[in-house]
Order: structure tokens, then C-alpha cells, then sequence
């Protein structure tokens, strides 16, 4: 019997119309708004009374994902959730997304389910429909591009231009361990092409190369959000790390920080990390990409409503804008903040 694995089914054996029916046959539109997806010219979708968001983001091999250390199942599943967590920023709700792919028949039939397999994981998981897309060809590399589209209320919509002097800066969980497992990826990955024999031993990092691998929207604090009607003033997701981030929630809203960095969560494992590889720990968690945390300010007669959440961390305040954007480090100096962001996957 031939293995599962090996099995290789040339992608030009089903023809173009074959291929989008064989990889969208596996989602059922769920939200009611869905009312038309793939199959017509366009998707129809009604969202009566809500404000529309939507979202595109691209994905290109070799620039932002690399196939050797990328499970196309991970990649699938991580395509979803970057997008989806651009919805939720916005403190809106996501509900379709459309699915955009370029292709060289290096890539089997096999190889396409694994990766329709994790965008379907993450439809199931944010309750999201696949509603369309465009399917392609490239000449080697795989292109992926996903837009979100989803729904939000004048009142409650979040945007990154409007936090005001004396709001709290908070963060929803812990940063920099996203970066560190794409270092220690990208480590192995030398050390495998210099000596394929050698097998890599991920077992210790287990919760850093998950960050990196499998990072999740933070679709639950949305919804706490809502349980306890508060309503940020300013929002933004961390994909290019907290100083860029914060950067760009005090430039569009005229304002500055005072950020703490003794209030920056950071995991045990990110920690030990960094120190291993000589890096700072805060470095990677302002400078490093990829958690997918939320960022967020807040008036500060709202505190009740988030103190004590686990998830949520304060981590300074909201000043004017000519005092600047200052880090109060743990050993007592301030020094002003730089927005190095995170250049590794921008191309
Ligand atoms: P058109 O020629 O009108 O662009 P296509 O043949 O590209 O139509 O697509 C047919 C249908 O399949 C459309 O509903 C489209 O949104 C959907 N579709 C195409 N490619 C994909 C894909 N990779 N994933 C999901 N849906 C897709
Ligand atoms: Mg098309």
C-alpha cells in the first residue's frame, strides 16, 4: 500500500474549475450575512445595520513564510487567524473571508488540502464563511491572499487614532516569544542544510515555536470586551512588535507615552530564550513581530472593568504628544522609544 504521505496528485489533473470545487467543498456557509459564496461571480453578503471592515493581507514564500520549517497546515491556519485578528482590532467581528492563491505545480493536490485543511480549522474556529477568491498560477513560489471582511457598530468600532492624554495603555498577553521561535526556526533550518542527518530538537521551545507557528486572534478579548460594555479608545494588533505599534496609535492620535517596561508581559520561556541567544528579553518583545496580541488604551474610569483579567496587562499612560514616546526601564532610566519594527517579513 502506498503511503498517505507520498502520494503526489498533480494539480493539472483536475483543471482549474475542478481544483476551487475540490477546495472549497468543505465549507458550508454558517453566518446568516453569507448569502451567496463560491460559485457565482461574486460573493453576496448582507450586512443590514452593521458597518462593514474589511481586510486584505498577502502572503509571499521565501518573504513571509518559508515551507521548510511552515507546515502548509500551520500556513493555511495562520493565513486566517493574521487576517481575522485585523477584524478584531477594529473591536468588529469577523465573518467571510476570501481566499486568493498562486501556484506552480510543484504544489500537489495533497499539499493544497493540508493547506485548505488549516484555513478550514480557522474558519471553524473565528466562525468565519469562505465565501471566494481567485486561483492562479506562479511560476515556483506560493502567493496566498486572504481578505476578511466582517461587521461592526458605529458605537463600538475601535480605530488607532483616537486615544487621549490620561488613557492606559494595555496589552492583551505576552510578547517577543513569536520572534524568538522564528530564530530558533530559522536556526535549525541552517543547521539542517548544512548536516541533513541531524534531527532537530524543538521539544524545549514548544510554547515560542507555537507563537510563531500557530498564533491566534485574540477573538476572546473582543468578546470580553462586549460582556463588560466597555469600549476601548484607541486599538491596533501587534504584528510588527509594541514599539511600532504604540508609534502608530501616538502619531495618528497626536499624542505621546510613558510606557513601563516592568509592565510588558513577557513568557517564562521568551525569557530564558532571549538570554540564551544574548538578546534582551524587552528588545525582542518591542522589536519583535508576530504575537498577534492586541494593543490597546482605555479611559481610566474604565479600570474596574479590566483589572483583574488575566489577560489583560497595564502597561503605561497616555501623554501629551511633546513629552514624547518614553520607556521607563527597569533599572529607573527613561529613554525615548524607537520604532524599529519588524523588517524580517516585509518585503
Ligand atoms: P471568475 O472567472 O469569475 O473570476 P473563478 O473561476 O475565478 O471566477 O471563481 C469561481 C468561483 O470560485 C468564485 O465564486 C470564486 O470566488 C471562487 N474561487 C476561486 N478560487 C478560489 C479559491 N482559491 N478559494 C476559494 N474560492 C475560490
Ligand atoms: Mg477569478
Amino acid at each position: 500500500m502506498q503511503d498517505q504521505a507520498e502520494q503526489r496528485t498533480d494539480i493539472n489533473t483536475l483543471g482549474e474549475f475542478g481544483l476551487i470545487e475540490h477546495l472549497t467543498r468543505q465549507f458550508p456557509l454558517e453566518n446568516s450575512a453569507s448569502i451567496k459564496g463560491v460559485g457565482d461571480d461574486a460573493a453576496v453578503i448582507d450586512n443590514t445595520g452593521f458597518l462593514t471592515v474589511v481586510s486584505t493581507d498577502m502572503l509571499v514564500e521565501g518573504i513571509h513564510f518559508d515551507l521548510m520549517y511552515s507546515p502548509l497546515k500551520h500556513l493555511g491556519y495562520k493565513s486566517v487567524a493574521v487576517n481575522v485578528s485585523d477584524i478584531y482590532a477594529m473591536n468588529a467581528q469577523p465573518k467571510q473571508i476570501t481566499v486568493s492563491i498562486a501556484l506552480s505545480n510543484r504544489f500537489s493536490l495533497e499539499a493544497l488540502d493540508e493547506l485548505y485543511e488549516g484555513i478550514r480549522l480557522a474558519c471553524k474556529h473565528y466562525g468565519v464563511d469562505l465565501v471566494g477568491g481567485d486561483t492562479s498560477s506562479s511560476n515556483r513560489g506560493l502567493i496566498l491572499s486572504i481578505t476578511a471582511i466582517g461587521q461592526g457598530t458605529a458605537e463600538k468600532m475601535v480605530y488607532r487614532n483616537t486615544a487621549k492624554i490620561g488613557d492606559l495603555i494595555c496589552i492583551s498577553g505576552d510578547l517577543g516569544a513569536a520572534y524568538l521561535g522564528l530564530q530558533i526556526l530559522e536556526r535549525e533550518k541552517q543547521l539542517f542544510l548544512s548536516n541533513p542527518g541531524i534531527q532537530p530538537d524543538l521539544e524545549a521551545q514548544n510554547y515560542i515555536i507555537g507563537r510563531q507557528l500557530k498564533p491566534e486572534a485574540r477573538m476572546d478579548i473582543i468578546e470580553m470586551f462586549e460582556k463588560n460594555q466597555l469600549v476601548p479608545t484607541s486599538m491596533i494588533d501587534i504584528s510588527d512588535g509594541l514599539a511600532s505599534e504604540l508609534f502608530h496609535i501616538c502619531t495618528q492620535s497626536g499624542v505621546g507615552a510613558f510606557l513601563e517596561e516592568s509592565g510588558i508581559p513577557i513568557h517564562p520561556d521568551t525569557e530564558l530564550q532571549a538570554i540564551k541567544f544574548g538578546l534582551d528579553p524587552a528588545t525582542c518583545a518591542l522589536n519583535g513581530g508576530e504575537d498577534y496580541e492586541l494593543l490597546f488604551t482605555i479611559n481610566p474610569k474604565d479600570v474596574d472593568k479590566i483589572r483583574f483579567l488575566p489577560d489583560i496587562y497595564i502597561a503605561g499612560e497616555i501623554v501629551e504628544a511633546k513629552d514624547g514616546i518614553n520607556l521607563h526601564t527597569k533599572g529607573g532610566n527613561i529613554h525615548a522609544l524607537k520604532a524599529q519594527g519588524w523588517r524580517h517579513f516585509e518585503g
